[in-house]
């Protein structure tokens, strides 16, 4: 057995079985064993075809080009300030911030404004971002509060909130019951159990739901949305947030975890997996709100792509690449947007102020039935 499943039980002997959000905490963020910080001997990382999974930026540099093209035009729109925090929540290999910064190499004035910080709390990661980003001056922190307060922000995280701990109820005839890690009589296996139930059918942000159904909270996503509302409506700004998920909360057991590109028990050997859960597009923003930023309808990965120009970059691409490369560009434009892979899945949440701009790739507040999202996207 691992040393993190050896620190989880003893600390499950200690102090009763965890929820869900403290096992998820330790074994994907432990400075040391967690599944983010493991640097395994090879150098080998949890991203892309030899790691676990892959992400957009992994699969096309046309993603994070997007990302930046968008993050140019935010800026002009906000009136072109001589300074403005560009900020990512979880940089992973540092892959998008490359791309995004070559790509506004086409408008100098926003590169010499940017002053680039990254949140993340993998040692191991921060090391892979530095070489990502060469000599560039970049700043690490470990938490959204320590991003400075001194200039606009422009906020992007990509499966960044998928990543957050969550919190999972079942429904019993007695109430909502916390599921709980705890360990079989042997010693050898963590194993879920549920809480004593909260008398009552109802539980602050769950929805209604059938006895037996699992709902899912995550409070430390929703704490991070809030406190970019509260950045936003402060420093002025606008922030991304791009994951998979759904619209409206809804019961459904959403915990998953991936090794090697294949689904994995979520106990077993724990920090080998990378586990993640969607992500609840409502209660983020609505906590961004109650925050005070201005959330506009999300719109779905496709839509928002296909709107910034992905189509024109893809071909302006094909257009100087080899047959093989033309294959792998027209490969990675359907990944990115079709329906039945990342497009209708994924999800793109604006923030921005009361006053801020309208933002690229967003139906504007002048398109009237356009600002809803459409039924197609609900799940719901
Ligand atoms: N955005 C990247 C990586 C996504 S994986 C991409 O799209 O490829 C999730 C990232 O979030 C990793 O970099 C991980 O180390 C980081 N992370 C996970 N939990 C975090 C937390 N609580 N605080 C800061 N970073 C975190």
């Amino acid at each position: 057995m691992s040393a993190l499943f050896d620190q989880l039980v003893r600390r499950i002997q200690l102090d009763g079985p965890l929820s869900l959000a403290d096992y998820m905490a330790q074994v994907l963020t432990d400075p040391h064993l967690g599944y983010y910080s493991r640097q395994q001997a090879d150098g080998k990382d949890p991203f892309g075809r030899r790691g676990d999974f892959i992400t957009a930026p992994e699969i096309s540099q046309m993603f994070g080009e997007l990302l930046g093209l968008w993050c140019a035009d935010c800026w002009v729109n906000l009136g072109a300030p001589p300074r403005v925090i560009l900020a990512e929540l979880g940089p992973g290999r540092g892959t998008l911030m490359a791309d995004l910064l070559r790509a506004a190499k086409g408008v100098p004035a926003f590169l010499a404004a940017l002053e680039i910080h990254l949140v993340e709390v993998s040692p191991s990661l921060r090391r892979r971002q530095a070489q990502a980003l060469g000599d560039l001056e970049v700043t690490w922190h470990d938490s959204v509060d320590q991003l400075p307060t001194s200039a606009p922000l422009l906020l992007l995280a990509n499966e960044f909130f998928d990543a957050l701990p969550i919190h999972q109820y079942q429904r019993t005839r007695q109430g909502w019951a916390e599921r709980r890690i705890g360990i079989n009589d042997a010693g050898t296996e963590l194993v879920f159990g549920l809480a004593a139930a909260v008398p009552g059918n109802r539980l602050l942000g769950l929805p209604p739901a059938d006895i037996g159904a699992v709902a899912e909270l995550c409070p430390a996503g929703n704490a991070i949305a809030q406190a970019i509302g509260q950045r936003l409506a402060a420093q002025g700004g606008a922030a991304l947030i791009v994951d998979y998920g759904y619209l409206k909360t809804q019961a459904g057991d959403s915990l998953q975890a991936l090794r090697a590109h294949r689904y994995h028990p979520v106990l077993r050997d724990p920090g080998s997996a990378d586990i993640t859960a969607h992500v609840n597009f409502q209660a983020l923003a609505e906590a961004a709100q109650a925050g005070g930023a201005r959330p506009l309808p999300p719109v779905t990965q496709g839509e928002f792509l296909t709107h910034l120009g992905l189509d024109q970059r893809a071909s302006q691409l094909i257009a100087q690449a080899t047959a093989s490369q033309a294959k792998d560009i027209a490969e990675a434009r359907k990944r990115l947007t079709g329906d039945a892979e990342m497009g209708r899945l994924f999800k793109v949440l604006a923030l921005t102020t009361s006053d801020g701009p309208d933002l690229a790739g967003f139906p504007t507040s002048q398109d009237p039935g356009e600002t809803q999202a459409t039924p197609k996207n609900n799940p719901g």
